[in-house]
């Protein structure tokens, strides 16, 4: 046996181990998720820039001379409670945050058609030279998904972290910087994908990383997937991983896009995240009258049916249903807003006040309106084909998003009744929607934490929400994962003025995006390091 082989067994014999190297039993010192041996740390500094390192990496080390070891153990001392802390060097962080991001909003990943395999390739590549492990499964080659794992001691279910790397399609007309320049100015970086979900994908690969870097110990697994083709295609994405591959990402909880850091006038006001959304669904309405002559006007015109019909449906107010978690976004709404607008939070369950202010809401806070109720919006109408032909059939297109937990032939027999008209047709189209599922719990150790880690970061308040829209994560609710939507902050302002998701001009805040993975790292070290008491 060589001579440091012998040192390395009796620190372990006295009671030190390695944390990567997790065989060892420890004895008679509190367990800490990055205690180390002082000796062997020490040894590793010189080769390594982790602070921690693995037996294997020490064999070729000569050994330390004895008498030198009291005196460099004083020096040691400080690096040994930084690594208890556990904090990486943020300021490399963010330097290899940026170069990650802008390489991956340089790739062309628009959906349709997606080709989210560069993105994937590359994060493959990232994960497994650090040494973790990673696959790309896919329903189609050019579309694949990548997952990775690190693995913890499995007191714990597993935690799964996710983004999408699919963009939805651009102008590039429209575009002042080019849409995959990843253009650095003014403290923002453009680009499509910026917000809309590169910055969660980039967030959750960096987590992934310095999990690893710094081996924290974990008693759950944390899964990062990078799915494709959720704008849209989502077969290629968590619908295919679902069915085929569920095993890769069984979880106890997962973080995904969906939630976001308000803030208005440049000031940080509350943290919004997502534990529930809406279920999107398309109804058709079909006018039918007889053809004639444009010269001689008839009542039955399949037109002017359908135009009375799609505005009862527009006058129709869907009824008001409160669900945990908008019955809690309200009260805590209220709780942190101005009089004026607390007072219309807090009565907006009241039957006595709730009247006015719902209309209020209609006019001047449409998201709330939607927020309240199944929505239903008119969004696309045909009908006819020459002037001087009275058509015999008109069509509109209803964009319903429904409550989760709306009875959708109960509401197509509502919107009958409201339109009260034989001569119109309702009907639900077949539409790529997603499964209708229950909020996500707030009493759970991951809401909880997340709040925390709010507090700790923004220093404000977190409201659940319920987006209007839909993610993917219905797919993972629907299986029973307790799911919640983060994300970095952003300025109410910026989406009206053309830089929001979706918009020809997509941008986050460089300052944002590093405060994001921060906030990101804090919640899943907390919710995944051993020795937390369930
Ligand atoms: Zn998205």
């Amino acid at each position: 046996m060589k001579e440091v082989e012998k040192g390395q067994r009796r620190e372990i014999q006295a009671g030190f181990r390695c944390v990567q190297c997790r065989h060892r039993p420890h004895r008679g010192r509190p367990e800490s998720p990055l205690f180390i041996s002082p000796l062997l740390a020490l040894r590793a500094r010189g080769r390594n820039s982790s602070l921690i390192t693995h037996h294997s990496s020490l064999r070729t080390l000569p050994p330390l001379p004895a008498c030198i070891v009291p005196i460099l153990l004083l020096f040691l001392f400080p690096s040994i409670l930084a690594a208890q802390t556990s904090q990486p060097d943020w300021t490399k962080v963010e330097d290899e945050t940026m170069r990650h991001f802008q390489a991956l909003l340089r790739m062309d990943t628009s959906d349709p058609p997606g080709n989210e395999a560069p993105a994937a390739e590359y994060l493959k590549t990232v994960l497994e030279r650090e040494g973790i492990e990673a696959k790309i499964l896919s329903l189609d080659s050019k579309r694949p998904n990548l997952v990775a794992r690190l693995r913890g001691n499995g007191k714990k279910r597993p935690i799964l972290i996710m983004g999408h790397t699919d963009v939805v399609s651009v102008d590039p007309a429209k575009w002042t910087h080019p849409p995959f320049s990843a253009t650095r100015e003014g403290g923002y970086v453009y680009g499509r994908g910026a917000i809309d979900d590169k910055d969660n994908v980039v967030a959750c690969l960096m987590v992934m990383l310095l999990l690893k870097r710094m081996n924290v110990p974990l008693d759950r697994d944390v899964i990062f997937l990078a799915e494709a083709g959720e704008e849209g295609s989502y077969q290629y994405g968590i619908d295919f991983m679902m069915k085929q591959h569920w095993p890769e990402i069984d979880a106890e909880y997962c973080f995904a896009e969906g939630g976001t850091i308000v803030s208005t006038g440049g000031k940080v006001r509350h943290a919004e995240i997502q534990t529930s959304e809406k279920i999107p669904y398309r109804v058709k309405l079909t006018a039918r009258g007889p053809a004639g002559h444009g010269s001689v006007p008839l009542r039955s015109n399949a037109i002017v049916h359908l135009s009375q019909a799609v505005g009862r449906v527009a006058a129709w107010q869907t009824p008001m249903r409160l669900n945990d978690t908008t019955r809690a976004y309200f009260e805590r709404l209220a709780a942190i807003s101005p009089p004026e607008e607390s007072a219309r939070y807090k009565n907006v369950a009241n039957t006595e006040k709730t009247a006015p202010i719902q209309q209020y809401f209609a006019v001047k806070e449409p998201h709330h309106h939607s927020m309240l109720r199944t929505s239903i919006s008119p969004n696309m109408i045909t009908g006819g084909y020459r002037v001087n032909v009275i058509p015999s059939q008109a069509e509109a297109t209803l964009d319903v998003r429904a409550l989760p937990d709306e009875d959708i032939s109960h509401l197509l027999a509502e919107i009958g009744k409201v339109i009260n008209d034989p001569a119109v047709e309702v009907t639900k189209v077949e539409r790529l929607t997603r499964p209708a599922t229950k909020p996500s719990r707030l009493d759970t150790e991951a809401f909880r934490l997340t709040e925390e880690a709010v507090k700790r970061h923004y220093g404000v308040v977190t409201l659940p929400t319920m987006s209007t829209g839909a993610t993917d994560m219905s797919f993972l609710r629907a299986r029973g994962v307790e799911c919640y939507g983060i994300g970095p902050m952003r300025d109410v302002e910026d989406g009206p003025k053309g830089f929001g998701a979706h918009s020809d001009q997509e941008r986050i805040l460089e300052e944002a995006l590093h405060k994001f993975v921060r906030f990101h790292w804090d919640i899943v070290v907390n919710l995944a390091k051993a020795g937390v008491p369930q």
